[in-house]
């Protein structure tokens, strides 16, 4: 859907940002629907890989490749370096040249735009981590398009996740398109422009969010004289809506204004809504007709694994399976094993197929891999 939307623009590709679902299985499924992938490691890029997706259609995105990460992905041949800094440019053009190889590298910049999202999942501010300061940019590319091993190709711009509105997008990309002009005017080649990723989905019914052809009529105008291969960077806008956690009810406890309903999924299995305060809608897998308001909690021992606080849902009880809606982005990617539980199992279904991609990954397995050293006992 997304993909189609964006066939309105001359030159396009589109790398699936991995770490929003980096399933093996949805990978696949990403390499078949044509995707390149946008990863932030070296275990993303060799999933991207090991699902089929070409090297030349993987692009190389994170603040902090390590060299032996770098290496890799030169050995590899990934299609484009994303640089954080003049620094990691420098490093990653010395590593090319002693290979004899020559590296495809973009320039994230920071444009300082607030994308107007949650503060941990915004990524445009001048004050973030990520990208070089817009004003520095210029400068740095005219300095690492000299170096040899290193082929600068473009720009790259990446402001935040869930976005809710096209207007901060539009500003970043506006001024990106500034940053292009003058690097161009002073003699230096782009012929590629990363937009990245950063488009939100409704996660309650009845939200409304850009759709896809607004966002790429907005980019067809904001880039109609750019004369480049246009890259985006999506993940959530692909994967969010097309996942949910199946959960069971364990019990009902009384509140002091509403219940409790405590069900066996936590933060460990899906922890947008302790790190972000997220919303996903909860629905009975059976709904009775019946409303109850409840707190709806998971089994881990911290106040914040928390779903859901004075929440108007389907009445539930004990036994009841239910599942939190839009979970395929940033869902069982992001689980662990807090509290020694066990690791969140994946189910793909395909109409009225369906298969297990993920065992899951019990207390048992996790306890084999420790070691008590000898000198302990
Ligand atoms: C996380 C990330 C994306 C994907 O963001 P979505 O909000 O899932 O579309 C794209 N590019 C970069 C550099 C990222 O870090």
């Amino acid at each position: 859907m997304f993909r189609d939307a964006l066939s309105v623009l001359p030159r396009v590709h589109i790398a699936f940002a991995v770490k929003a679902n980096p399933n093996l299985a949805v990978l696949k499924l990403r390499a078949a629907e044509g995707y390149g992938a946008d990863v932030v490691s070296g275990g993303e890029m060799d999933r991207a890989l090991a699902a089929g997706i070409r090297a030349e259609g993987i692009v190389f995105s994170g603040v902090g490749k390590s060299a032996a990460e770098l290496v890799r992905a030169l050995d590899a041949g990934i299609g484009q370096f994303n640089l954080e800094s003049e620094e990691e440019g420098i490093e990653l053009a010395a590593l090319a040249a002693a290979r004899g190889l020559t590296a495809s590298a973009a320039l994230r910049v920071n444009p300082d735009v607030d994308a107007g999202t949650h503060g941990k999942i915004s990524t445009g501010k001048a004050e973030n981590k990520f990208g070089v300061p817009y004003d520095l940019a210029a400068g740095m590319y005219a300095r690492l398009s000299a170096l040899p091993g290193l082929e600068m190709r473009g720009l790259a711009v990446h402001i935040g996740s869930q976005l809710a509105r096209l207007e901060p997008l539009e500003r970043a990309f506006a001024r990106m398109g500034d940053l292009m002009r003058t690097i161009r005017a002073a003699g230096q080649a782009i012929t590629h422009m990363d937009l990245g990723g950063g488009i939100g989905v409704p996660y309650k019914a009845g939200d409304v969010f850009p759709a896809p052809a607004d966002y790429a009529a907005m980019v067809a105008r904001v880039t109609a004289d750019w004369d480049v291969t246009l890259m985006f960077e999506p993940g959530r806008v692909i994967a969010g809506n097309s996942g949910v956690l199946v959960t069971r009810v364990i019990r009902v406890k009384p509140g002091v204004t509403v219940p409790f309903v405590i069900v066996d999924a936590a933060m460990n299995d899906l922890a947008r809504p302790a790190l972000y305060d997220a919303w996903h809608d909860f629905i009975a897998v059976t709904p009775s007709g019946e409303r109850m308001v409840a707190n709806i909690v998971g089994p881990i021992c911290e106040s914040s694994d928390t779903f859901a606080m004075g929440r108007d849902i389907d009445a539930v009880k004990p036994g009841d399976l239910a599942v939190f809606r839009t979970a395929g982005a940033y869902g069982a990617t992001m689980a662990n094993t807090y509290n020694s539980r066990a690791l969140v199992p994946e189910v793909m279904v395909d109409g009225d197929r369906w298969a297990i991609v993920a065992d899951r990954i019990d207390p048992a397995a996790i306890l084999a891999a420790e070691r008590v050293p000898e000198w302990l006992v």
